[in-house]
């Protein structure tokens, strides 16, 4: 059996430090924004290479909380266009309509699956302010083209880092290109909690301060509320939790290389057709995903292996019962990616075994 992502044996090689932690909040008697929240911070800014990190109560917030920034700053207006890619998941389009701006869904690379330079291009208008980028599956987006189109029309970047904690090129790391990025600890992303979380990047104190007070009642001062602000705010528990598991994240991402490397060089099976990416230090493999016209027959075939694996994600967000005013609206991309894409399992706590099973079974997949 391999199961898609087994949790309690990834956080069971943490077992001792995360109780050690645990008992150390229990002790200290601080349970929201203190100690660990500021240690949390710390250490997470450094790992991003950003003067700051702020942290919150998840990833949907960070994205949210991000934008109503810009608007509390004046930077953003209702009505103003965000441009993000057709193929990801419903968050990052959740955190700009919650905002009243308008989400303007781009075309993403069918090979890279993110957007690039050229998408943005087409869907660009008068009215476009920001681009949210989203490193979907791990893979880092193109951030030096899309970071050129930014500047040229001077737009914000608010890049959707969910998926790609510590993906890097060049000088920089996720959430250290754009304005600002969003992260979310959910316990499945890379570096996940044992709860909810998240936190934004930045290298500008102003909107670090703006975050900061949104999330926290609207309040920079106790009891005196300068916005109409929100409770999102990382607690003390999952703080704790997530300062342990970042100094494992640099290992957790090389196991999670070596499964996908693995993959790349052991399946060979003309039904099925694998990411495409250089080895580099760009993908970080929340995900490996590859696709196929015979999307529901492999998945029964490795399910019958004893093979878990999911669709990530089976509806495109404009086509989703919440979004009926953009249900007709066509993204020939997109939509096809969502046709056809399966994601194998992929974790730090996969045995060489199991690694070869999801192999085999892959290569002995067809169809009569
Ligand atoms: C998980 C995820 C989010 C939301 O994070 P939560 O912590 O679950 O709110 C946002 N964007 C993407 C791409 C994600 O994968």
């Amino acid at each position: 059996m391999v199961s898609f992502l087994d949790l309690k044996s990834l956080n069971a090689q943490y077992k001792e430090e995360l109780k050690e932690a645990c008992s150390r909040v229990i002790d200290s008697g601080w349970y929201v924004q203190g100690p660990e929240f500021k240690a949390f911070e710390k250490e997470f800014a450094e790992y991003c290479g950003t003067q700051q990190a702020i942290g919150v109560g998840n990833g949907l917030d960070a994205l949210i909380l991000t934008l109503r920034a810009w608007k509390e700053l004046g930077k953003l207006q209702d009505g103003d266009e965000v441009i993000v890619q057709g193929n990801t998941y419903i968050a990052s389009v959740l955190a700009i309509t919650e905002n009243n701006l308008v989400p303007v869904f781009a075309e993403p690379n069918p090979e890279s699956f993110n957007l690039d330079a050229q998408g943005i291009k087409a869907v660009l208008t008068e009215k476009t302010k920001v681009i949210l980028p989203v490193h979907l599956y791990g893979a880092l987006s193109p951030m030096q083209e899309i970071m050129e189109v930014a500047k040229e029309h001077n737009l914000l970047v608010l890049e959707d880092c969910a998926q790609a904690h510590g993906a890097q090129e060049a000088e920089h790391k996720a959430g250290a290109w754009g304005d600002a990025g969003a992260f979310s600890f959910y316990p499945g992303k890379n570096l996940g909690a044992l709860g909810d979380g998240g936190a934004v990047t930045t290298n500008d104190p102003e909107l670090a301060a703006m975050i900061r007070a949104l999330s926290n009642y609207g309040s920079e001062e106790k009891y005196v509320h300068r916005y109409q602000g929100v409770n999102s705010r990382l607690d003390e528990m999952q703080a704790a939790m997530l300062r342990v598991k970042l100094r494992h994240l640099d290992r957790e991402i090389e196991n999670r290389r070596n499964v996908a490397n693995s993959y790349k060089a052991g399946i060979n099976n003309p039904h099925i057709e694998l990411p495409i990416y250089e080895e580099t230090e760009r993908h970080v493999f929340h995900l490996f995903v590859i696709k196929t016209e015979l999307r529901e027959q492999l998945q029964q075939h490795l399910l019958n292996s004893g093979i878990q694996t999911l669709i990530h994600y089976p509806t495109a967000p404009h086509k989703q019962g919440a979004y009926k005013q953009y249900n007709d609206l066509t993204l020939p991309i997109s939509e096809k990616l969502h046709e056809q894409v399966l994601s194998l399992p992929v974790s730090s706590v996969m045995s060489e075994e199991q690694i070869q099973a999801v192999i085999q079974s892959c290569n002995n997949f067809s169809v009569e």
